[in-house]
């Protein structure tokens, strides 16, 4: 399998840099995370996410949860038409970014 995509959370705590803990660290997020995300801010001990919108894309909020992690989901209009506008104009790169057949 080939991740075409950057996933930008996964980009986001790249650019953090290493350090030893994550501890007190929050991840800020347009839309929920995917799994490959979700599992980065679960493996690098974050304790806080916080989504803009997730009525486009549930990502994994549960597992987040179920996890111990704080989600904080913001359900914030200009995110979620942000994210549909994105959605609508690169439809084939969102159905393969979330692992989709095209329609
Ligand atoms: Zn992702």
């Amino acid at each position: 399998m080939v991740i075409r995509r950057h996933m930008l959370k996964i980009d986001a705590l790249r650019n953090v840099g290493r350090r030893s803990s994550y501890a007190g660290a929050t991840l800020y997020s347009t839309l929920a995370p995917c799994a490959l995300c979700a599992g980065a801010a679960i493996q690098c001990g974050i304790q806080r996410v916080v989504v803009g919108e997730s009525e486009n894309f549930a990502g994994e909020l549960q597992l987040l949860k179920d996890r111990g992690i704080e989600v904080v989901l913001i359900d914030d209009p200009e995110a979620t038409a942000l994210m549909k506008n994105f959605i609508t104009q690169n439809s084939q790169l969102w159905h393969e970014d979330i692992g989709i057949e095209s329609p």
